[in-house]
C-alpha cells in the first residue's frame, strides 16, 4: 500500500467573476506546482465542489497557459444555493476528500469568502459525520484532518476590508473611466446632461473613484448620502452654474446602491427625471452594467492576481495544521495577510453602518485615502472655488513640468490649480517647463482654464527636458522676482528633479531661490526617488501590455519568438511589470546587464522549449539593458541561431507608451498627490519656511523628502533610485514564466 499522504490543493473562483482572476489562477498553478504542491483546479465555483465528478480535476503548467489577457475566469464560476446548506457543504467536504484535498485557494468576495469560513469551521463535525455514515474511510478522514484555507478578493466593487484593492476593481475603473470619457465628447457637443450609473452594491469605491478620475460633476455614492433633504436643488444648482462658468456638458455618476440620508433608493430614473425638470433639457442616462465586469484585465489587476496567487501558495506553505484561514491582501505595494474572519466582520459591518444610516461610521469603516478622495473630489467638482477670506495672505504658486510628457500630468495640474485657487491662492501657469519659466511665459490660471484636463493625455503646459545651467539662472531668479512668485509646484520627471535641485543648491547665489519648490513625481519610467510609482507609469504600462497582447495575437500559425523593447531609461520598472502582465519568459534589465553567457543560456532555453512544441515565444528588454548586445543586435543572434526552429522578430514600442489619456489610477494618484503637495506648499508659505521637497507614495502614505536629500537617495549616472521595490519581484516573474522541468511544453497559448 502507498502510504504518502497526496499534497493537494483546490482553488476556485466563486461568486461574480473579476479580470484578473485568471491571473490569480495561473499563479496557484504554478507555484504550486514549483512547491511540489499538486494543483486541482474546482470548475463552477462552490456549485463544482458539490456536484464532485469531473468538476474537480488536476490541472498542469500548460492548463494555465496563454490566460493572462484574459478577462472573466477561466475554470469559472457560479453561485451556489446548495452550498449556503449544511448539507451541501458535507458534499462539498466528501468531494474535497475523496480527492484528497484539504488546502484550498478560494478567490471570490465576501459572500464566497464568508461560505470558506463556515466550511472550515464546519470541518471536523462534517469529517466524523462523513466517517459515522460510512461515506468516507477513516483511514482518509484521519489523512486530512484539518482544512487550510487562504482566500483572495476577487471582486470588481472593491468591498472588501483588508486589501487596499480587490483584483478586477482596476479593470471595472477602466471600463467605466472609458465610457464617461466617451459620454463627455459627445454630452459636450450638445450640451447635454448624462446620468451614469456604475455598479459596486453598496460600496462608492467604483462611483467616487470614477467620478475623481473623469473629471464629472456630481457623484452620488452609498457611504456619503447627501446631506441635507433638498439635495435635489443643491445639484441642480450647482450644474446649472457650471454650465453658465463655461462647462458644456454635466455628468452625474450614480453608484448602484445609492441612497439618501433616511436609506430611499436614489434610482438613475429619479435623477434623470429631475434634472430634466430644473435644466429643461433632455438627460440620458447610461446603465454601464456588465460591460463594467467584462474585457481583458489592467496590467495592474494582472500582477495582482499574480502576486496575490503566488502569496497565496507561500502562505499554505508556512502555515501549521490548526491555521485559521488567511486573507491575502494588498497593502501600499506590499502583500499582507489578515485573519480571513476579521476582514468577513469589518466588510459586513460597513453594510450594517449603510443600513443603520450610520454614514459617518460607514465612511471612515472605508479607510481614510477613501474619505480623502471623497474630499478631495468635493473641492475640484465646484462651480468656482470659494472666495478668499478677508485679509488672507495670498501666496501666488507657479506650476510647471519638466521631464518627458507623462500621462497624468494635465490631471495633477488641474487638481493643483482648482486646490489652491479655492484655497484662496493665485495659481500660475509657467509654459514649456524651465525654458518658460527662463523666457517669462508665465500666466495666471483660473477654474475654468484646467476645464476637462482630468482626462486628457500630453501635456497643456507644455513640458521640455531642459535643465537650467549658467545665465539661466540669473533669468529664472529675475522671472521669480517680476511674476512674484512664492512657491513652485514642479510635476515632472528626472530633469526637473535635477533643476530643482541645482535651484536649491545655488540659493546662496541666488536669495530669488529661496521659495519652497515641491517635486511631484511625473514619468512613465517610475525612476524617481521618494516614490514608490510615479504618475504616468502605469499608463504607460498599460499600453505596452494592450501593444504585447496584439503581438502576440499576430503570430498565427508560426513559431515566433518576439523580443520586444520597452522604455524606462535605466530602470527596468515597466520592462519587469510588463514582463509580468503579459508572462514574457526573459525580461532584460540594465539594474542586472546582459552577458554573452546569459544569452548563450537564452538561446538554449528557446531551442530546448520550441523543441518541446512551444509555438510562441516573448522576451522583454528595457531599452538600456545593455548598451553593446543592443535590441537589434540580440534579434540577429537569436533569429540564427534559431535556425529553421523558430524565427524572431523584433519590435520597438517607442511614444506609443507615452502616448494616450491616462489611466484612472494616474488619474487618482495624480489628483491626491497634487493635493498634497499644494498642502505642503500653502503650509511652508504660511509658516514663512521655505523647505523644498520630492515627494510621492510610499506604501499607503504620501511621504515628502528634503530636497538635499536627492543626491544620497540616488544612482546619479544611471538616473534611478538606490531603492526600488520592484526588484523583489524579479524571483516570480522567473518562476512563473519558465516551466519546471517535467511540468510542462509551453508557456503561451498554442495556436489553431
Ligand atoms: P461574492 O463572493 O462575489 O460576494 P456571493 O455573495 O453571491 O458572491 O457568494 C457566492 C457564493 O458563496 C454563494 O452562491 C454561496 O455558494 C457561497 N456563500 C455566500 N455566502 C455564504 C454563506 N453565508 N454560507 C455559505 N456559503 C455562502
Amino acid at each position: 500500500m502507498n502510504n504518502k499522504i497526496p499534497n493537494r490543493i483546490g482553488l476556485l473562483t466563486s461568486g461574480g467573476d473579476a479580470p484578473g482572476m485568471n491571473a490569480a489562477v495561473r499563479a496557484i498553478v504554478r507555484t504550486a506546482l514549483t512547491q511540489g504542491i499538486e494543483p486541482f483546479a474546482i470548475y463552477e465555483g462552490f456549485q463544482g465542489m458539490v456536484d464532485g465528478g469531473d468538476k474537480i480535476r488536476a490541472i498542469n503548467w500548460d492548463g494555465v497557459g496563454g490566460i493572462l489577457h484574459r478577462g472573466g475566469t477561466v475554470i469559472g464560476t457560479a453561485r451556489c444555493d446548495d452550498f449556503m446548506t449544511r448539507e451541501g457543504r458535507l458534499i462539498a467536504a466528501k468531494n474535497l476528500l475523496e480527492n484528497e484535498i484539504d488546502k484550498l485557494v478560494i478567490i471570490g468576495g465576501d459572500g464566497s469568502l464568508t461560505g470558506a469560513h463556515i466550511l472550515h469551521q464546519e470541518w471536523t463535525g462534517l469529517l466524523s459525520e462523513l466517517v459515522s455514515t460510512n461515506k468516507i474511510s477513516a483511514d482518509i478522514a484521519n489523512r486530512h484532518q484539518s482544512l487550510l484555507i487562504t482566500g483572495l478578493v476577487g471582486s470588481i466593487d472593491n468591498d472588501m476590508f483588508g486589501t487596499d484593492m480587490t483584483i478586477g476593481a482596476d479593470s471595472a475603473l477602466h471600463r467605466i473611466t472609458e465610457a464617461v470619457d466617451s459620454i463627455s465628447s459627445t454630452a459636450a457637443s450638445h450640451q447635454r446632461t448624462f446620468v451614469v450609473k456604475v455598479m459596486g452594491r453598496n460600496c462608492g469605491y467604483l462611483a467616487l473613484m470614477g467620478a475623481l478620475a473623469t473629471g464629472a460633476d456630481w457623484v452620488l455614492i452609498p457611504e456619503r448620502p447627501p446631506d441635507s433633504d433638498n439635495w435635489e436643488e443643491l445639484m441642480c444648482k450647482r450644474l446649472i452654474a457650471g454650465r453658465k462658468a463655461g462647462r458644456r456638458d454635466s455628468i452625474v455618476i450614480l453608484a448602484e446602491g445609492a441612497q439618501d440620508r433616511h436609506g430611499n433608493y436614489i434610482g438613475s430614473s429619479y435623477v434623470s427625471k429631475i434634472l430634466e425638470e430644473c435644466m429643461g433639457e433632455e438627460v440620458r442616462v447610461t446603465v454601464l452594467g456588465h460591460v463594467q465586469r467584462g474585457g481583458s484585465p489592467s496590467a495592474f489587476d494582472r500582477n495582482l492576481g499574480t502576486l496575490l496567487g503566488h502569496a497565496a501558495i507561500e502562505t499554505i506553505l508556512s502555515s501549521s495544521h490548526d491555521s485559521e484561514p488567511q486573507l491575502i491582501g494588498l497593502r501600499g505595494n506590499r502583500i499582507t495577510k489578515l485573519p480571513l474572519v476579521d476582514c468577513v466582520a469589518k466588510t459586513k459591518a460597513v453594510s450594517k453602518a449603510i443600513s443603520d444610516h450610520d454614514y459617518e461610521q460607514a465612511l471612515s469603516l472605508r479607510g481614510s485615502s477613501f474619505e480623502e478622495a471623497f474630499t478631495t473630489l468635493k473641492t475640484i467638482l465646484r462651480t468656482l472655488p470659494h472666495p478668499p477670506s478677508p485679509g488672507q495672505r495670498r501666496h501666488r504658486i507657479a506650476i510647471m513640468h519638466s521631464g518627458a510628457p507623462s500621462p497624468g500630468m494635465n490631471t495633477a495640474v488641474r487638481a493643483a490649480v482648482r486646490i489652491g485657487l479655492d484655497q484662496g491662492h493665485i495659481m500660475l501657469g509657467v509654459q514649456n517647463g524651465f525654458r518658460g519659466l527662463i523666457s517669462g511665459s508665465i500666466s495666471e490660471l483660473d477654474w475654468m482654464s484646467v476645464n476637462g484636463w482630468a482626462s486628457l493625455g500630453g501635456s497643456e503646459l507644455g513640458t521640455n527636458r531642459h535643465v537650467p545651467s549658467g545665465s539661466d539662472l540669473y533669468q529664472i531668479a529675475k522671472n521669480i522676482e517680476l511674476f512674484n512668485i512664492h512657491g513652485i509646484l514642479l510635476i515632472g520627471g528626472w530633469s526637473g528633479y535635477e533643476s530643482a535641485f541645482r535651484m536649491h543648491t545655488e540659493r546662496t547665489n541666488y536669495p530669488a531661490f529661496n521659495i519652497p519648490i515641491v517635486c511631484l513625481p511625473a514619468t512613465i519610467n517610475n525612476n524617481l526617488p521618494g516614490s514608490e510609482l510615479s504618475v504616468g507609469a502605469d499608463t504607460a504600462l498599460n499600453n505596452i501590455v494592450d501593444a504585447v497582447d496584439k503581438i502576440k495575437q499576430s503570430a498565427v500559425a508560426s513559431r515566433r519568438c518576439f523580443l520586444v523593447e520597452v522604455m524606462g531609461r535605466k530602470c527596468g520598472y515597466l520592462a519587469l511589470m510588463s514582463g509580468l502582465a503579459t508572462g514574457a519568459e526573459r525580461v532584460y534589465l540594465n539594474e542586472e546587464g546582459v552577458t554573452l553567457k546569459d544569452l548563450q543560456a537564452d538561446v538554449n532555453m528557446l531551442i530546448t522549449g520550441f523543441k518541446s512544441g512551444k509555438r510562441l515565444g516573448l522576451l522583454i528588454r528595457n531599452e538600456h539593458a545593455n548598451e553593446v548586445y543592443q535590441t537589434n543586435f540580440m534579434c540577429t543572434l537569436f533569429e540564427e541561431e534559431g535556425g529553421d526552429l523558430f524565427d524572431v522578430r523584433q519590435s520597438i514600442l517607442g511614444h506609443l507608451q507615452q502616448g494616450g489619456n491616462p489611466s484612472p489610477f494616474d488619474r487618482i494618484q495624480a489628483t491626491r498627490l497634487a493635493a498634497s503637495s499644494i498642502g505642503y506648499l500653502i503650509q511652508q508659505l504660511d509658516n514663512s519656511t521655505n523647505n523644498s521637497a520630492f515627494m510621492g507614495l510610499q506604501g499607503k502614505e504620501i511621504m515628502f523628502h528634503n530636497l538635499e536629500d536627492f543626491p544620497r537617495m540616488v544612482i546619479r549616472d544611471k538616473q534611478r533610485p538606490k531603492e526600488q521595490w520592484w526588484l523583489a519581484l524579479r524571483p516570480i516573474a522567473k518562476l512563473l514564466a519558465q516551466p519546471v522541468p517535467g511540468y510542462s511544453t509551453m508557456d503561451q497559448e498554442p495556436q489553431k
